[in-house]
């Protein structure tokens, strides 16, 4: 339950001030290396981080 609440507040804090690592989500570490790589995001705060990589991509086509 803290450990929750915690990591949430940890989630909302990356959200309202991103580190603009380059490349690097600020909260789970995601790199641009592993999207293009993997086509995978780390948590939801990947996609605000990356959603400019994001769009120049492609979506993976379903097989
Ligand atoms: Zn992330």
């Amino acid at each position: 339950m803290a450990s929750d609440a915690l990591d949430l507040e940890r989630f909302f804090e990356a959200l309202r001030a991103p580190k603009r690592v380059d490349g690097v989500c600020p909260f789970c570490g995601w790199t641009e290396e592993r999207w293009r790589e993997e086509q995978l995001l780390g948590c939801p705060l990947c996609y605000s981080v990356f959603s400019d990589v994001i769009a120049t991509k492609p979506e993976p086509q379903p097989s």
